[in-house]
């Protein structure tokens, strides 16, 4: 479906244009006339899917076609992390580059001045608010921000939102609005919690489920059987190995990675790391660096691994093994993007095995064994009695130049 058929406000559709979007994406087509027409949402949809258009655009719309009050805050959008809320508001300057739209971010971590400059610009009013809500309760305790105009409150990554411990904060945020509007909620994956926030909230929604707990065929995806002190060397082996040009390694605690930079850094790798114990704008300036290729690898935290949307990466390295498979599609999903080929390989301790084998079957998937070098020593053995899986599969793979074959589903032949 073409942007041109859903009838969007001239200045949008140049904005549109400009940012090079022709076709719907799935869950766009499914989600916008939903939201044009007025519905509550509810849609099961994750980072890479287009969902930040999907529900930016159609509010975009109705701001802009309908009379609307430029002094008060129209538009609230609910993110879990800075990073993604520095994203939608990167996606908002470029589809609303023509109009006359005003928006502003608000969230933690940056210091005095900032606060009192969102301080102004929440008292003054704009049409949209992103925000995080620790951030956004510290300025509703202030007294002085009005919500009482909202239209539209929308929720992104709002299964992220209640993993980090926000659900209060929402609720609490949520009791500031007024009970005349329309709401939308985007989440990747739908636990029974977010069923509890989804009928708290949500008024006769429509449900769209775009969720691929699935990685995407084109991933090549290995797993490497190690012990703890083979990880680094390892992981050094594997970048030597074949000409990747961006890399993504995530590290469950930000210790394994500072320790991982400090000797990526150390072997003269281009290296940047991302975790919390750096300011927001060290942050911002390694993504800056990784996306204009001036840095090569970025280890970081899971803080990368949902909702932040960076393109072509090569190869993806979980030097843990993720907490659960929507974890696994979510950080090897930052590989792959559009339909390029990427690699993604896991390192999977002995202790962490049995993990690994049930994020396997849950995105219904052997993930091909590759066989760690001789030069590092012997390595953990597969443990079959936890699994049942066929001889074949099982067979230990050569490490090969240029990773692990296509085809993994199901064989890992
Ligand atoms: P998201 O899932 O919102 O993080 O979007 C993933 C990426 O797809 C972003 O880089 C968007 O700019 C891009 N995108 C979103 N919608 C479209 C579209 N209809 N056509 C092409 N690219 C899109």
């Amino acid at each position: 479906m073409y942007f041109s058929e859903f009838g969007f406000d001239d200045d949008l559709m140049d904005g549109i244009d400009a940012m090079g979007y022709e076709t719907a994406t799935p869950v766009q087509e499914q989600v916008i006339p939903h939201i044009i027409a007025g519905r509550d949402i509810i849609a099961a949809a994750q980072t890479g899917t287009g969902k930040t258009a999907a529900f930016l655009l159609p509010v975009l719309h109705k701001l802009l076609s309908q009379q609307h009050d430029e002094h008060s805050i129209n538009a609230l959008i609910v993110v879990p992390t800075r990073e993604l809320a520095v994203q939608i508001a990167q996606t908002l300057e470029g589809i609303t580059y023509y109009t006359s739209i005003s928006f502003i971010s608000v969230y933690g971590g940056t210091g005095g001045a900032l606060f009192a400059a969102e301080r102004k610009a929440l008292e003054k009013g704009a049409d949209i608010v992103i925000c995080t809500p620790g951030r956004m309760i510290s300025h509703l305790n202030m007294g002085y921000v009005k919500l009482d105009g909202l239209r539209y409150l929308i929720l992104d990554e709002a299964d992220r939102m209640l993993d980090m411990g926000f659900y209060e904060d929402i609720i609490k945020i949520i009791s500031y609005l007024p009970a005349q509007r329309q709401n939308l909620l985007f989440s990747a994956t739908m636990p029974p919690a977010m069923r509890k926030l989804a009928n708290t909230i949500l008024k006769n929604p429509a449900e769209i489920n775009i969720a691929i707990s699935k990685p995407p065929e084109q991933i090549a995806q290995g797993a490497f059987l190690v012990y703890e002190p083979q990880k680094i060397p390892l992981v050094k082996f594997v970048l030597e190995q074949a000409e990747f040009g961006s890399v993504l390694i995530f590290c469950s605690s930000k210790l394994s990675v500072k320790k991982l930079y400090e000797e990526l850094r150390k072997a003269k790798f281009s290296v940047g790391n991302i975790q919390s114990d750096l300011e927001q704008d060290q942050r911002e300036q390694v993504l800056l660096d990784f996306r204009s290729r001036k840095l090569k690898i970025i280890v970081a935290t899971d803080i990368l691994s949902r909702g932040i949307d960076i393109e072509d990466i090569d190869l993806v390295i979980n030097y843990d093994v993720p907490h659960d498979g929507e974890d696994y599609v979510h950080r090897i999903g930052r590989t792959a993007r559009a339909a390029t080929k990427g690699t993604a390989y896991t390192f999977v301790t002995d202790k962490e095995l049995y993990k690994f084998q049930k994020i396997e079957k849950l995105i219904g998937t052997d993930v091909p064994r590759q066989v760690v070098p001789e030069q590092f020593g012997p390595a953990p053995a597969e443990t079959i009695a936890s699994k049942s899986k066929s001889k074949s599969s099982n067979k230990k793979r050569k490490f090969k130049r240029g990773g692990p074959g296509k085809g993994t589903q199901g064989g890992g032949a």
